[in-house]
């Protein structure tokens, strides 16, 4: 048998630098087709009627709109997005562009590649189904962890799962990194999504699928997650680097894969709507015996900042909740077999997640 490497896309151009949002005009300005071929911007709500929202470099018939990232993606709002930029315009947009979170973020991904490809979201989640290359898509993250800058993933919840359109034209055109985007974001919600990459390095470097290239990357982001959360920097400097650790753990999981709460993490997504930041780090403070080193440095982390984690999520749940959350999880077939390796089914039965979730 032929050994298999992934030859995967990066992101080709990215402006990285405090103030570089000035710039978004005249890096879109060669990618526009015509005048009749908009640019749509897709912006977190928390943006409407800020100096951000502002500065958008408008022209033609360029279009903003706005998307409340209260809930995470959904391939019925993806689809809907879809249908009312095609009604709307008679030329397919110059590009997409999405300015947010993750949640923002993967919202433009995966409108980008519906506008080339028929039919519905749904249909495309899972591994390299997309068939026709995406429009071009722009990524501006103005909260930073989850690595969906970088990422060829954009994670979707469906009828029937929650799952990622997983393939080379998810990625990126363009991505701009500017550090003063993130200044208006609340401290949980930096740390929650902070904590993400952090997830992200742990489950990484701690893994069965750990290789040089990602090792080089995820040992680099966990060194700016510990900077940025246990040392004393500057806001400014903070903000630079949890911006750069966001990438360097988004190019960790690349060629290799997260882990348990990331896979735990899903079904509390599934079920209860949990969201991916707050999941992670709800499931990742129980897991001593698999992450006994990282869990230790995630508390010294969040009493440092004084963070207190909801607790009780899962005290009323019956039987067939759990069963359905279990299910989820354990379908998760590569992350497990990344945290554990091949025989993982040896420890991960149903009453092992269940007793995990129950302290949840
Ligand atoms: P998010 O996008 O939902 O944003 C979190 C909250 O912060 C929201 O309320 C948002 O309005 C607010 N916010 C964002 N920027 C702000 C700012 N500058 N000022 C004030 N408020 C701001 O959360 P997230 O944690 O960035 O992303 C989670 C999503 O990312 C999930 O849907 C998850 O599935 C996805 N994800 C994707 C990947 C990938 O590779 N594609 C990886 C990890 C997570
Ligand atoms: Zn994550």
């Amino acid at each position: 048998q032929k050994t298999e490497f992934k030859n995967f896309p990066m992101v080709p151009r990215v402006v990285f630098g405090k103030g570089s949002f000035d710039q978004l005009g005249d890096v879109l300005m060669p990618k526009r087709k015509h005048s009749e071929a908009p640019f749509i911007f897709l912006v977190d709500d928390v943006f409407e009627n800020t100096e951000l929202a502002k500065r958008i470099p408008l022209i033609f018939n360029d279009q903003i709109i706005f998307i409340s990232a209260e809930e995470e993606p959904k391939t019925v709002q993806v689809d809907a997005l879809v249908d009312k930029i095609k009604n709307e315009y008679q030329d397919l947009p110059s590009g997409i562009v999405g300015i947010g979170g993750g949640t923002l973020l993967d919202l433009a991904k995966a409108v980008a590649i519906l506008l080339t490809n028929n039919g519905s979201s749904s249909e495309y989640q899972g591994w390299d189904l997309v068939q026709k290359p995406s429009i071009f898509h722009v990524g501006i993250p103005t909260i930073s962890g989850t690595g969906a800058e970088v990422s060829r993933t954009t994670v979707l919840l469906g009828p029937e799962k929650k799952l990622g359109i997983n393939s080379d034209y998810t990625t990126f055109g363009q991505v701009l990194l500017d550090p003063d985007l993130t200044k208006g974001v609340s401290k949980e919600q930096w740390f929650y999504t902070g904590m993400d990459c952090y997830i992200h390095c742990i489950e990484s470097l701690t893994g069965t699928y750990l290789n040089a290239f990602s090792q080089s990357y995820g040992e680099k982001a966990l060194d700016l997650c510990k900077e940025v959360y246990l040392g004393d920097l500057s806001e400014e400097e903070s903000r630079d680097k949890l911006m750069m650790a966001s990438w360097h753990g988004g190019m960790s999981i690349a060629y290799s894969q997260v882990g348990v709460a990331h896979a735990m993490s899903y079904g509390l997504g599934y079920l209860l709507g949990v969201k991916h930041g707050i999941g992670n780090c709800l499931v990742f403070q129980h897991l001593e015996e698999f992450y006994p080193e990282g869990v230790a440095l995630f508390n010294k982390m969040k009493d440092k900042h004084g963070i207190e984690l909801p607790t009780g999520i899962c005290s009323q749940l019956s039987e067939a909740e759990f069963d359905t959350m279990i299910k989820v999880a354990m379908n998760m077939v590569p992350l497990w077999e990344n945290a554990l390796g091949k025989n993982w089914r040896d420890t991960i039965t149903p009453e092992k997640l269940e007793s995990i979730y129950r302290k949840i």
